[in-house]
């Protein structure tokens, strides 16, 4: 028997994001209700999609030999209640300042699951690290372990401290988003981390346990992770053989990718150098699967397996685990026509017929949701899907030049001065009007833990549903009043 049901857009995840009557639904509750109800706009996170999510990491423990441990990278998104949601599904903590330790202690995470990265650690913020005992300090340079063991010593307490190493590995990502190479800012060289192990492995208020690195960023390949596993292989025998100390972790950082361009129909027109980057898919377990049988081997060979018997495996994941627990809602206040633009993109390069076919005009479509809330569209170009929450299963094949509100040119969804990373016309259905509601898919990560109010803008409320339904307000809308809270005046 054939079913008479359409398929699904490819955007929708079953029992999570589904159209029913047409309209958008995000755990069974209607978009376009919680965007009239809390006003726009609005971010909407699913518990049950976050849980599903580290469930997802955490599956890759049953084909590797060791332990893993789960350490949710705080700066993705650390809202209170994304962070208590994160705690409850049985993941552990990477923080990146007093402020995130802060946050983490106050919501309950045990120190022992608490890792504390960062370049420019402050003396107070070793103080409290050192004082609450958390699980390791990931020291980025000589110069911070000598600090943090001045501060333990004062404090007549050991710290734990990993040393993060920066090993030159390439990565396919945005290049603001690597973080592995002797370029970027981060870590201390494998030669260094050497010569910390040789001078501090007995030191009294230190307990050198662990190495770390993080290669950057929504990786879009799984060998730079095989690679990374086998670097930090390497240096802990190295360090073995010098110190005679077995570590106790090592830390493989996070980076996993999130398909932000499931859609191939939105694809249209999108610069092809980043469609690889954004429809990244890679599935944890199967990444960890093959660095682990890499290492495994790289350890026999060398005699080395027993290195690996009591060790323990960390992980950072950010995106991979909010990104696409979140959307944004976002209603349409303007709209207006202007004069075709020169095309500008190279549609040789395109399979797609290019959608300026359908049009004699540019159609602009003005929101309330700008780079303000979704900084990464501004300094990434980043790409965040949107539809019509509102006609959800309606073709998107028109195409519409969208913009954000704020005073600043910037402020657009698709391709500026041929940087060639978005693309130059976002689609809707046709005949998109004001007060219609849109919403941006995958904008869990690195939005709302990157937003400001320029332009006098309130910040946006956030929701939480709950896996028993029940819509939860997670962060009230800013008001005037919060405009004003630390000016004096
Ligand atoms: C940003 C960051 C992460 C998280 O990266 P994702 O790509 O969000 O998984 C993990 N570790 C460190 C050190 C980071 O700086």
């Amino acid at each position: 028997m054939s079913s008479s049901k359409p398929t699904p857009a490819a955007w929708t995840i079953e029992n999570f994001l589904e159209v029913k009557n047409g309209q958008l639904h995000i755990d069974g509750v209607s978009a376009i209700d919680l965007g009239r109800k809390f006003a726009t706009p609005l971010f909407v996170f699913s518990e049950a999609r976050i849980k599903q999510n580290i469930e997802r990491l955490k599956k890759a423990e049953r084909v590797i030999g060791c332990p893993l441990k789960i350490c949710y990278a705080a700066k993705a998104n650390s809202n209170m209640a994304i962070l208590r949601t994160v705690k409850e599904a049985g993941s552990d903590l990477e923080v990146n300042s007093g402020g995130e330790l802060f946050k983490a202690l106050k919501i309950g995470f045990k120190p022992e699951q608490i890792i504390f990265n960062g370049t420019s650690k402050t003396e107070a913020e070793l103080e409290s690290a050192i004082n609450a005992g958390i699980y390791a300090i990931q020291s980025d340079s000589l110069y911070e372990i000598e600090l943090t063991e001045k501060v333990a010593r004062r404090l007549n307490k050991k710290a734990n401290v990993s040393l993060r190493l920066v090993p030159e590995i390439e990565t396919n990502t945005h290049s603001g988003l690597q973080t592995a190479l002797l370029t970027s800012k981060f870590g201390m060289m494998p030669d260094e981390a050497l010569s910390a192990f040789r001078r501090w492995h007995d030191a009294e208020f230190l307990n050198l346990c662990g190495i770390h690195l993080h290669i950057g960023s929504q990786t879009p390949d799984a060998e730079p992770y095989t690679e990374a596993f086998k670097t930090l292989f390497e240096n802990l025998v190295k360090i073995y053989e010098e110190t005679n100390l077995k570590l106790s972790h090592i830390n493989l950082g996070g980076g996993f990718p999130v398909n932000y361009l499931r859609d191939e129909a939105q694809a249209a027109d999108f610069p092809h150098a980043q469609q690889e980057l954004f429809s990244a898919t890679l599935e944890p377990s199967d990444v960890l699967q093959k660095a682990w049988r890499g290492v495994k081997e790289v350890a026999e060979n060398a005699g080395a397996a027993h290195l690996l018997e009591n060790i323990t495996l960390l992980l950072e994941p950010g995106r991979s685990v909010i990104a696409d627990a979140g959307i944004c809602l976002t209603t349409v206040c303007n709209r207006k026509e202007r004069p075709l633009q020169n095309p500008k993109i190279d549609l040789t390069e395109s399979k797609i017929q290019s959608p300026k076919s359908k049009i004699q005009s540019d159609v602009w479509l003005l929101t309330d949701a700008g780079f303000n809330i979704l900084l990464s569209m501004e300094t990434y170009k980043w790409y965040y899907q949107l539809i019509s929450a509102e006609r959800a299963d309606e073709a998107h094949d028109f195409p519409y030049k969208l913009a954000g509100p704020l005073c600043d040119g910037g402020d657009v969804y698709f391709d500026i001065e041929g940087q060639n990373r978005l693309p130059d016309y976002r689609q809707l259905p046709e005949n998109v009007q004001p007060n219609e509601i849109l919403v941006l898919l995958n904008c869990g990560a690195y939005s709302i833990a990157q937003m400001f109010q320029y332009n006098g803008r309130q910040l946006p409320a956030i929701v939480l549903i709950k896996e028993t339904g029940e819509v939860k307000l997670i962060r009230k809308r800013d008001t005037f009043e919060d405009l004003l809270t630390n000016d004096l005046f």
